[in-house]
């Protein structure tokens, strides 16, 4: 289990937050990925817009050149976050214009939090957040533009938030409720302690 230690710290710190204790909590990690957020359709329905839900949770996409693609010509530096988990994904150093109708990017952020796979036709590259498996756009690749990758990830704006340079990163959404539940119970049998239930 040593290779979890930091996922383990976070663990505590969810785990001890509510019973006050006075060691000092491990620091978030933002590009941490390891633990997977698992809601439910009817959680993610709760915290999501209806857009938010059918663009991230269903894989749908919103239509080109709308109003959240206005907002994203319009947005100066700052970091994107996913709409659904809260971690970083790309930032406006990425970005670019393609004209496609939906914001562009020509890589991810440093904190790589943004997964590909290939549609099982394997005709697109589909892209993920690794945290939570929203459903973000498609990356394409080689069509000719001129930036330092030569390839287009085209998100749908509304799975993504911006939070303008030097603003606050938006909360971690914590694991699903039985997940956290779950770690809590095997942080605490590793440090030999009773969980209050
Ligand atoms: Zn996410």
């Amino acid at each position: 289990m040593k290779t979890c230690l930091p996922l383990l710290l976070s663990v505590v710190t969810l785990a001890t937050a509510a019973c006050a204790e006075d060691k000092k909590p491990a620091a978030p990690d933002k590009t941490m990925t390891e633990s997977k957020v698992t809601l439910s359709e009817e959680e993610w329905k709760k915290r999501l817009t209806e857009e938010q839900f059918r663009v991230a949770r269903t894989a749908g996409t919103e239509r080109p050149n709308g109003a959240e693609y206005e907002k994203f010509n319009k947005q100066g530096d700052g970091t994107y976050y996913c709409v659904c988990c809260g971690v970083e994904l790309f930032t406006s150093n990425e970005k670019f214009h393609s004209g496609c109708g939906w914001p562009s990017f020509y890589d991810q952020s440093k904190a790589t939090n943004v997964k590909e796979t290939r549609d099982p036709d394997g005709q697109r590259v589909e892209v993920t957040c690794k945290r939570c498996d929203a459903h973000l756009g498609h990356v394409f690749e080689g069509e000719g533009f001129k930036t330092p990758t030569n390839r287009r990830f085209c998100i749908n704006g509304v799975a993504l938030n911006h939070v303008p340079k030097g603003g606050p990163a938006p909360k971690l959404l914590e694991l699903g409720t039985a997940a956290v539940d779950k770690k809590k119970e095997e942080v605490a049998k590793e440090a030999g302690v009773e969980v209050k239930k």
